[in-house]
């Protein structure tokens, strides 16, 4: 799960951690107030979008070239003048409405959101920074160390992902003991790495521990503070935070929880969470129903592997009801995207007969606009298979895998 930068930054608050204050606001009248409010001679107007590169985003109405603005966010393309940018500097309050006005209700193009961009519904107006320095902290698990792991790079401000590409060697790794946190052998260290010193290095290992145990303790999956600055006074301070979190440990931090803007979320996969189904959306034309996610992921494969392309997959899990399965259907044939459909069920736990009389229930209930094959084995299985073709639909039946995915490919080739 996913959370804003100023709600990243509110944990970071509560938790210690320095960052610049802020208002969030959802119409450009209200910029003036909040310019008022922070009394301050630099504001920053930053939209607030899940997706990072704002810096060099372009903020673009309905009508406007998205494939444009992607390229020239992403630099491929010169940037004309007076295009607005996701992050904005400013110094009059008639600049802050100005700025909040070139970003709410527009969509923001950056290199991370490709070109269909993200809706701006808020902007986040903060106090600016002189910048000293500008540094890189990550929190990130290690799959292999199966810990954590703290990144800290001097070259922050940047994107990291070249830096870890073209000088891996610039970005140091600390990995961190889940049930100690950061040691402050290991602060000092990362201070010491990112050239901290003196009073700014003390403000910097507080600033460390604080973040990581925030991280440990809210179950968080990905952190990032880029840029972390060193200010003119020499304070410490995080200008842009990003925050994920593990979902299946959001039942047990509902105030975090609670942080979901749904307007950033996939339409289809809030909607089968609702329904306790995992659901992931991806770009080709076939859907996939399966049970069990090495089923989703082999199926995906094998799709690939005879020329076609996924366009989601649907997990029903081990011990789904037929109003579950009904429901998942519902969102696969939502998408228009969708030109066949692929139900491939190892009956196990979920039985073949159960999953073969959601399917029948289905196809009499919905709209099957696309073709649809079936592959089910295991539990069952004669009985499921025997009820499917005794209904006379014209659902398309598969033995094994490899039969299963041709047939699938073939059938949305033939309806694209
Ligand atoms: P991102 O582009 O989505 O990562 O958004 P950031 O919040 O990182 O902002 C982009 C850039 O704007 C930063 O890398 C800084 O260079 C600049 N910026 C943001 N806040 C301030 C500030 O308070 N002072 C100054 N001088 N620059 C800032
Ligand atoms: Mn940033």
């Amino acid at each position: 799960m996913k959370v804003h930068e100023y709600q990243a930054k509110d944990l970071l608050r509560s938790a210690g951690v320095a960052v610049p204050d802020g208002i969030v606001i959802t119409s450009a009248e209200e910029a003036g107030a909040a310019f008022d409010q922070l009394k301050e001679g630099l504001i920053v107007v930053k939209a607030q979008v899940h997706a990072g590169g704002r810096g060099k985003g372009v903020a673009i109405g309905p009508n406007d070239d998205r494939a444009k603005a992607l390229e020239i966010a992403s630099g491929q393309a010169p940037r004309p003048d007076g295009m607005a940018k996701g992050v904005q500097l400013v110094r009059t309050r008639e600049d802050a409405i100005k700025a909040a006005a070139s970003l709410l209700g527009k969509t923001l193009v950056t290199y991370q959101t490709g070109a269909e961009g993200q809706a701006i519904s808020k902007v986040l107006i903060t106090v600016g920074h002189d910048i000293v320095r500008e540094l890189y902290l990550g929190l990130a698990f290690d799959r292999a160390l199966q810990c954590p792991v703290l990144m800290a790079s001097t070259e922050g401000g940047v994107e990291i992902e070249t830096i870890a590409h073209t000088h891996p060697e610039k970005i140091h790794r600390e990995p961190i003991d889940v049930g100690l946190g950061l040691a402050g052998f290991q602060a000092r260290k990362v201070c010491q790495v990112l050239g901290l010193k003196g009073e700014t290095a003390k403000k910097g290992e507080v600033f460390l521990k604080n973040f990581v145990k925030l991280f440990l303790e809210t179950d968080a999956s990905l952190a990032e503070i880029n840029p972390l600055i060193v200010t003119d006074k020499g304070d410490v301070m995080a200008l842009d935070c990003k925050f994920n979190f593990d979902d299946n440990a959001m039942f047990r931090h509902p105030a975090i929880a609670a942080l979901l803007d749904v307007a950033e979320e996939d339409p289809a996969e809030l909607r089968a969470g609702k329904s306790g189904l995992s659901y992931v959306s991806l770009d080709g034309n076939i859907a996939c129903l399966v049970n069990g996610a090495g089923l989703a992921m082999s199926t995906m494969d094998l799709i690939k592997y005879h020329g076609g392309e996924p366009a989601n997959f649907l997990d029903v899990g081990g011990g789904a009801s037929k109003d579950q399965v009904l429901e998942g259907f519902r969102i696969l044939l939502s998408s228009p995207r969708v030109k066949a459909v692929l139900v491939n069920i190892f009956g196990g736990i979920m039985k073949c007969d159960i999953i073969a009389a959601a399917l029948l229930a289905a196809y009499s209930e919905l709209d099957f606009r696309v073709p649809l094959v079936v592959r089910l084995e295991g539990t069952n299985v004669e009985a499921g298979r025997k009820m499917i073709e005794e209904s006379g639909r014209n659902i398309i039946t598969a033995t094994g895998l490899t039969d299963a995915a041709e047939k699938v490919v073939a059938a949305a080739k033939g309806a694209a």
